[in-house]
């Protein structure tokens, strides 16, 4: 790795780590060897530090002084909630997910930090696009109308990258996770992306002898990634990978599943055997957003992702196992 200034252990700060993906990493590294011997990980919430302020950014890497960052940290939503806030607070994506960005990269570079990984997201490429969509597409045209605001200002990181490697010739890079899904997930049913808010309602739908109602057709089709699988997949890019230039992790084409196929996988998680219903009147968002991992395949050819039958089945059981603390 480029560590020409911090030649010593590494002392990790995961901006986001009480989230989703961060909480994955924090598995990884604590219970999957994922730690070497000397390092320091430290996993920030916004308790912590909330970094669309600039002083408590500061402030929080003047207290641990992390030589690596891996940036997660990001107000982020499901389909439904970005398209609610559309009408009234999509300017809030926008700001502040900048701020966020811009606070974390800027004071990383202030404060001497060797490599910084930073979370873009699929659902930030072109809508109008050819597919399946790879890391040199990301600016090709404008994203999907739903989240526009979140997605300008992910794109921004990428730009970010390049123009610190090009004054500064730091390496601070980023990943390109497709859906993600996994323990400690948002499981909101309002507010949650669909995995999440689906397990949950069909937990209900089962306790209450209700059908399971799914929002659009079912027809989307989307390439769902275990969130340890991401973990797994971060750390390795922390310490090996070398580009500037973004990394798509995420399962094969071949892996892509229709959102109806996604729920029957839940229902027989959950041993669920009422209705499902799709309420067509509700938007599908994007059709599809194929993504392509040959580059991961050509650094990990042997990389084995977690069955997604098998990874649905390991959410729904922790969902059931902690439903007083998950995220509802
Ligand atoms: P998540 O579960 O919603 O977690 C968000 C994290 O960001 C939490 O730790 C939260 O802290 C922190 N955070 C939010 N606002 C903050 C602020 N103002 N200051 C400091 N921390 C703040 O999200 P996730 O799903 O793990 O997503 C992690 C990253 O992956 C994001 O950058 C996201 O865009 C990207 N990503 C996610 C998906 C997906 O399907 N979930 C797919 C592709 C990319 P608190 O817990 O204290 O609120
Ligand atoms: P996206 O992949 O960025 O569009 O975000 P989501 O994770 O929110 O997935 C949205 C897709 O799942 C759309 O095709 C929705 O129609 C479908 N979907 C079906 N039921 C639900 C649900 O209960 N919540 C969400 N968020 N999406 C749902």
């Amino acid at each position: 790795m480029g560590s020409e200034i911090n030649a010593g252990p590494m002392c990790v700060l995961v901006t986001g780590g009480s989230g989703l993906v961060g909480k994955a990493i924090e598995h990884v590294v604590q219970k999957e060897g994922g730690k070497h011997e000397g390092e320091q990980w430290i996993f920030l919430s916004s308790t912590d530090a909330d970094l669309v302020d600039v002083g408590q950014t500061r402030a929080v890497f003047e207290k641990y002084r992390p030589t690596h960052v891996i940036h997660l940290a990001a107000k982020v939503g499901g389909l439904y909630l970005h398209m609610r806030e559309n009408l009234s607070t999509q300017n809030v994506y926008i700001r502040d997910n900048i701020k966020i960005n811009d606070n974390v990269l800027q004071t990383a570079h202030d404060m001497g930090v060797t490599k910084v990984v930073s979370c873009l997201s699929s659902c930030i490429f072109p809508d109008k696009t050819t597919y399946p969509i790879d890391e040199t597409m990301i600016h090709n045209g404008p994203p999907h109308d739903s989240n526009f605001g979140y997605s300008h200002a992910k794109r921004m990181i990428d730009v970010q990258n390049r123009a610190y490697f090009q004054q500064y010739g730091h390496r601070y890079t980023a990943v390109i996770p497709t859906n993600v899904f996994g323990p400690y997930d948002n499981f909101n049913i309002e507010n949650g992306h669909v995995l999440s808010a689906l397990i949950n309602k069909t937990y209900k739908a089962k306790k209450e002898g209700t059908p399971v109602n799914v929002c659009g057709s079912g027809a989307p089709r989307r390439q769902f990634i275990y969130s340890l699988d991401v973990g797994r997949l971060i750390i390795w890019v922390l310490r090996e990978y070398e580009e500037i230039d973004p990394i798509i992790v995420s399962v094969g084409e071949e892996d892509e599943v229709s959102i109806k196929e996604a729920v029957d996988m839940i229902a027989q998680a959950l041993d669920f055997k009422g209705k499902i219903q799709f309420d067509t009147t509700l938007s599908d968002g994007q059709m599809k957003k194929t993504a392509c991992n040959s580059k991961l395949r050509r650094y990990l050819p042997d990389f084995t992702f977690t069955p997604l039958k098998e990874a649905i089945k390991m959410t729904c059981d922790w969902f059931m196992t902690n439903y007083d603390t998950a995220r509802t």
